[in-house]
């Protein structure tokens, strides 16, 4: 017997798809994984929208058209905004959490960074 060897995806990872209300395929972020980490549910950073989610392929990154400016703590950063972070890459901010701390998703997974320093 084979056995195939899936990927196992955790909440807060990112994963592309095609938003039915943006109509447009972008990340999303992972909000809840099987028992076998197998994604269930996805959420759309941009409008909120929750979605089920059936193939677990990983697809590449398109090259985004902005850049992004490299990420600066002291800066104020809002939603949609784009980062080059040093070690993360890319990023994309999805929202202000705190007045100080905001989520940004990122090429792998979203995550918390501070800003307005
Ligand atoms: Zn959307």
């Amino acid at each position: 017997m084979e056995k195939i060897e899936k990927p196992s995806f955790s909440v807060g990872e990112r994963v592309e798809k095609l938003c039915a209300a943006c109509d447009e395929e972008r990340g999303h972020v992972v909000i809840s994984v099987t028992k076998r980490g197998q994604i269930s549910r996805v959420s759309c950073p941009k409008c909120g929208t929750s979605s089920t989610f059936k193939s677990a392929k990983r697809t590449p990154q398109r090259p985004s058209s902005q850049p992004g400016t490299p990420y600066d703590r002291t800066r104020t950063y809002r939603t949609g905004q784009t980062m080059l972070h040093p070690t993360y890459g890319q990023g994309e901010v999805t929202s202000v959490i705190e007045p100080q701390k905001i989520d940004v998703l990122f090429s792998d997974r979203m995550r918390r960074l501070i800003h307005a320093q």
